[in-house]
């Protein structure tokens, strides 16, 4: 019996002479793994088979397959289990389920703070689309309005956001208004360099000034019709103007062609975009490689056209197949890279972006500055 006990007491004071894990490791990994700036991309419309296409279709590796964290998000708004890509950003822009249609306004249309707004403050933030910049995806960061048609009201709010740098398409809507009032002169007046002809850095690209490309009427053209390499320019313009910011960044990218080629039912629409899209990835990527403290972070707000690559003559011959004109209820992925990529993984509501992106920052606590150090 002794011989047990002073066995079992040898035991402990060996346990106890274990180097425990020194208490502080904990807070130096939370303090590390915190990200300063925060990219977030959205391939409107990009499901599996259009992520898919891009492993099929274009030169070299996909930039998809950079990203270490991969998960699902369920996409379906407050009242529809199919969702518009206006509930869609409105979820990743507020952290709210929403009806479709809203413009980061709850489901009961009250306005509700986006993550831009959230940050802005601090850091600065900026918008970039393929589509004109009143469209519903990046609207859904800047503007609140019960419908995402309400175009011109959209265009009146942009003007006195808190958005730094924009680049898009969608003059009409600030121009050629049934109000006939000229809101480029707004934007100008509230402190933007605004360029209308041509996606080219200004001679001095300082934070004491704000900057907005608007370079198409509407939405931006097809890549199919030379749209070249805006996107991944822009993007590029974009963090080598928010860079400059100390306390850090928000950036939201959308590839807003990918739903048009899906409800055109056109498959080289498709995979025209998703190849553009992708380059941008690698734009981004390189980025954040280099920071160090960007968090990037891909999702698409839905799946359009119910898209299939199927096989044609022989399993080596794919097409591009269709099951609808418009999106579908499809699981959508999501990859992340960089601090607080992990929280990424695993199947969960697209409101859990915004949940992931506002924790990993600690933004929601009033102090990015802090936080980010
Ligand atoms: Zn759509």
């Amino acid at each position: 019996m002794i011989r047990i006990f002073i066995f079992s007491f040898s035991l402990l004071l060996l346990a106890q002479c274990q180097p425990k894990e020194p208490e502080v490791t904990a807070t130096n990994e939370e303090e590390t793994t915190r990200p300063k700036n925060i990219i977030l991309l959205i391939g409107d419309g990009m499901g599996v088979t259009q992520v898919t296409s891009r492993f099929y279709y274009g030169e070299g590796e996909p930039n998809f397959q950079r990203f270490p964290y991969i998960g699902l998000i369920k996409t379906s708004s407050s009242r529809e289990k199919i969702t518009d890509s206006a509930a869609g950003a409105t979820a990743f822009a507020t952290g709210h389920k929403s009806y479709n249609g809203a413009i980061a306004v709850k489901d009961d249309t009250a306005s509700v703070e986006t993550i831009a707004e959230l940050v802005s403050d601090k850091l600065s933030t900026g918008l970039i689309a393929t589509s004109s910049i009143v469209h519903a995806t990046p609207a859904s960061f800047y503007a609140h309005v019960p419908a995402r048609s309400q175009y011109e009201e959209i265009a009146a709010q942009l003007t006195t956001s808190s958005v730094d740098f924009f680049a898009g398409g969608g003059t009409q809507f600030f121009v050629d208004r049934e109000d006939d009032a000229n809101y480029l002169d707004s934007l100008t007046a509230n402190g933007f360099v605004v360029d209308t002809t041509q996606l080219q850095k200004p001679a001095s690209f300082s934070m004491e000034q704000k900057y907005g490309f608007l370079l198409a009427s509407d939405g931006m053209p097809k890549m199919q019709e030379d749209r070249g390499d805006f996107l991944p320019q822009a993007t590029q313009m974009a963090l080598e103007y928010l860079s400059q910011d100390e306390d850090g960044f928000f950036l939201m990218v959308e590839g807003s062609q990918i739903d048009w080629g899906g409800h055109a039912n056109d498959a080289e629409y498709i995979i025209e975009e998703v190849k553009d899209f992708d380059k941008t990835l690698g734009v981004t990527l390189d980025f954040a490689e280099r920071d160090g403290n960007t968090l990037v972070v891909v999702t698409a707000d839905h799946e359009t056209g119910g898209f299939a690559l199927s096989s044609g003559e022989s399993y080596n011959d794919l097409v591009g197949t269709f099951s609808t004109g418009g999106h579908t209820p499809d699981l959508i992925p999501v990859f992340a890279y960089g601090p607080g990529a992990e929280s990424f993984a695993g199947i969960y509501e697209n409101t859990g972006i915004y949940d992931r992106m506002v924790e990993a920052t600690n933004w929601a606590s009033g102090s990015p500055v802090a936080s980010a150090k």
